[in-house]
């Protein structure tokens, strides 16, 4: 009947012209990139295009745990310069819309690694805390930066706060601390350094290193890199950094003022004796670091604090959140117990921007105790997740269970677990006196790479010739990829016959 038709074509009606109503602002969306805020009336399309993106980081985050996914799609540089499927490294020369800018969105996030994949065991940092990217999701928001109260009221006080936390927990009185968040462990580990050199001579701040006497610092052989580059970096030299593993005696005329402790090697795992070496620190007069950028997090933990003994006698302390607390990159704090070094050995005033006659406590314009100008907000993140967990566990349990027995002889100090692979017997002897150890780990990590099923570090360390580096301090991952993993290597270890002989490389 006619109403029958009628009723038809206006519910079609409606639907076409919904479609199309709802269509629009997407096509828009779509077509112009002028028309998010702060444009006039762009509250609808910034909000459109946010969700767009939103839907496309929440299905890369579904996709990143979900382990039928590969943690990467690995492709040589040249491959991905030339261009995959459409996406394309190349600026453009007229303004791209913001379809094509969300396509490129998801291509950026398909050709990287998954770091929270819960196979994915290459870095100290992994894992992907949802707290912790909410924190940097609002953190780019607001956009400010740490130099001032004036610019960042809120964020400056809760750095004092979760300083003044993390100093408790490192074990120093109310009176003792200070402290600044940095772009990472080796720039913390650089301020300790150019603190106590401060500390022993103030005045190279004003007349340079020739006022100094040639100055030595010590480390251990398998401490980071970080330490001998701040040596280099402020003008020590990599010469004066002695490696406490094979004592010198200290040539005449050097002066001996700093010493490297570490607290979770980052191959290892390993814990220098802190108590040990604060009491020659302390005999000799030595500024005593702890370079806990990778073991710092035990210090929440009740039971494997214990690991830090002594912690409390430092002079400074690195500590990374973006490490073993699974904050997401980057959060690096270096801790100072002597109150006002920071300030006196950095600070410029410069006059644009601290003023000291603002109508508040200029001492929370912080920006003058760093050795930059602006800086990033990486305190916030750590705030929220520090009130969103329970701060005397850092992780559920990381020990490897008794399965892996064959690999671990020793109950490992961290969560570290450093092992070779060696070839079976038949491969072995189908590859009679051709094969060398050390060529194992990088052969089967490239081959690993190329299926993308799992991520796993190597390297050589002393006499030791490569060897894989499992870390645990992703959340993600269960003793199922751990089984996973190992088996992984088997799996591409077992054809190794195409290794070549090359009588130089020690076993
Ligand atoms: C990772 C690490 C560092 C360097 O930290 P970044 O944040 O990567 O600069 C320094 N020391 C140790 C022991 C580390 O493991």
């Amino acid at each position: 009947s006619v109403s029958v038709w009628l009723c038809h074509h206006v519910f079609w009606g409606f639907f076409v012209g919904g479609w199309w109503w709802w269509k629009k602002p997407s096509e828009q969306l779509f077509h112009e990139n002028t028309h998010l805020l702060p444009a006039e009336n762009g509250e609808k399309v910034t909000r459109l295009f946010l969700r767009e993106l939103l839907n496309i980081l929440l299905a890369y985050i579904n996709k990143s745990q979900n382990r039928s996914s590969k943690v990467l799609d690995f492709h040589y540089p040249h491959q991905l310069k030339e261009g995959r499927e459409g996406f394309s490294l190349e600026l453009p020369d007229q303004p791209e819309n913001l379809e094509q800018l969300l396509v490129d969105c998801r291509d950026t996030l398909k050709y990287g690694v998954k770091t929270g994949h819960p196979r994915f065991f290459n870095q100290l940092s992994t894992g992907l805390d949802i707290i912790g990217l909410a924190g940097e999701w609002l953190t780019s928001t607001a956009n400010t930066n740490m130099f001032t109260y004036e610019v960042a009221p809120v964020f400056i006080l809760m750095e004092e706060v979760i300083l003044k936390k993390m100093q408790t927990f490192i074990g120093w009185s109310e009176e003792e601390g200070d402290g600044i968040f940095s772009p990472g462990g080796t720039m913390s580990n650089l301020y300790s350094v150019l603190l106590a050199r401060y500390h022993f001579f103030p005045h190279v701040k004003t007349e340079g290193m020739h006022a100094l006497p040639r100055l030595a610092l010590f480390t251990s052989a398998h401490s980071h890199y970080s330490i001998k580059k701040s040596a280099v970096t402020l003008g020590i030299g990599s010469e004066n950094v002695f490696l406490l593993k094979n004592p010198v005696l200290s040539p005449q005329g050097l002066f001996p003022f700093y010493v490297n402790t570490t607290a979770g090697t980052t191959v290892y795992g390993a814990f220098d004796p802190i108590s040990d070496i604060a009491d020659i620190c302390e005999n000799h007069g030595l500024w005593l670091h702890v370079d806990g950028a990778w073991g710092g997090g035990l210090l929440l933990s009740e039971r494997h604090r214990t690991k830090l003994r002594g912690i409390e006698r430092a002079s400074s302390v690195t500590w990374n959140p973006h490490k073993m607390m699974c904050v997401p990159l980057q959060c690096s704090a270096i801790l100072v117990r002597k109150k006002g070094l920071l300030q006196k050995c950095n600070q410029l005033s410069a006059e644009y921007l601290f003023q000291m006659d603002k109508h508040y406590d200029t001492s929370y314009d912080t920006g003058d105790k760093t050795i930059q100008c602006g800086r990033h907000v990486d305190v916030f993140k750590l705030w929220l997740m520090w009130k969103a967990k329970v701060v005397h566990s850092t992780h559920p349990s990381t020990k490897p269970s008794a399965a892996y027995g064959n690999i671990l002889q020793h109950i490992p100090e961290h969560s570290n677990v450093c092992f070779w692979y060696l070839p079976t017997t038949t491969v072995l002897r189908r590859l009679k006196g051709s094969v060398h150890v050390s060529k194992v780990a990088p052969k089967i990590k490239a081959k690993m790479m190329e299926s993308g099923a799992t991520m796993v570090g190597y390297q050589p360390l002393g006499d030791k010739v490569n060897f894989f580096r499992c870390v645990f301090s992703n959340p993600a991952t269960q003793k199922a990829d751990v089984d996973f993993l190992v088996d992984e290597i088997a799996r591409l270890g077992s054809n190794l016959s195409h290794l070549k002989y090359e009588p130089n490389q020690g076993v």
